[in-house]
């Protein structure tokens, strides 16, 4: 079932590796599939991402079920499951161990909207507080970091991007990294001003109307 999809998954976790957004079997990736959104896929725990293949990847339902597959399912699969119950606008998510975000979720400190891409995430990317890798609490945890925005940092752990498709969480996840980049070096040389949110609006809204092409 889904083979298209699980193929998708598959390239998505190679690009994401060698992107180097995560090290090792760092991380994970899942879709939402099924005629009502209500099964995803996920990648298996602690398989390297150049060796999965297609029979690696385990199919479960909104009620934690697994529904096809014979590998573990990511640990992590709790907390994909709690993102996709609560946000029905998300289709795809990954979770990374990128070295800025993870830096800056250290130091338990958001991410402020400091430079467009963030802005076009909905607002300020929060931090969710550590609890146990593969935990409940930590699922939790990170669904209300999250709140309606496209990500979230993870104390002492890394990032999770939450988007309508593994494309767009891909570019989430890149942009993030790039940002809490900008973020560290920027403070490292001075202060920092974050954009007001009056003018996050207004860009938001500009955006919307003015950039790029005409559909
Ligand atoms: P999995 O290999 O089980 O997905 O675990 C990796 C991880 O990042 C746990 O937080
Ligand atoms: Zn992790």
């Amino acid at each position: 079932m889904f083979e298209t999809e699980k193929k998708e998954l598959i390239e998505y976790g190679i690009r994401v590796f060698k992107s180097g957004l995560v090290q090792g079997t760092g991380g994970n990736l899942s879709v939402r599939v099924g005629e009502n959104g209500d099964m995803y896929l996920i990648t298996p725990s602690g398989i390297d991402y150049e060796h999965v293949v297609l029979d690696d990847i385990v199919l479960i339902d909104m009620k934690g079920n697994i529904v096809e597959g014979k590998r573990n399912p990511s640990i992590e699969h709790g907390m994909h499951r709690a993102v996709y119950e609560k946000r029905r606008d998300v289709n795809a998510i990954i979770h990374t161990h990128s070295l800025y975000s993870t830096a800056l979720s250290i130091t338990k400190q958001p991410l402020p909207q400091i430079e467009s891409s963030v802005v076009l995430m909905r607002g300020q990317i929060e931090v969710a507080e550590y609890a146990r890798h593969g935990s409940i609490e930590l699922a939790k945890n990170v669904v209300e970091a999250l709140g309606d925005r496209k990500a979230a940092l993870m104390a002492n752990h890394g990032l999770l991007a939450a988007d309508e498709s593994l494309a767009k969480a891909l570019k989430t996840c890149i942009s993030v990294e790039h940002c809490a980049h900008m973020y560290i070096l920027a403070r490292s040389v001075g202060q920092v001003y974050p954009i007001s949110p009056e003018k996050c609006d207004e860009l938001r809204d500009y955006i919307k109307t003015s950039y790029g092409q005409k559909k």
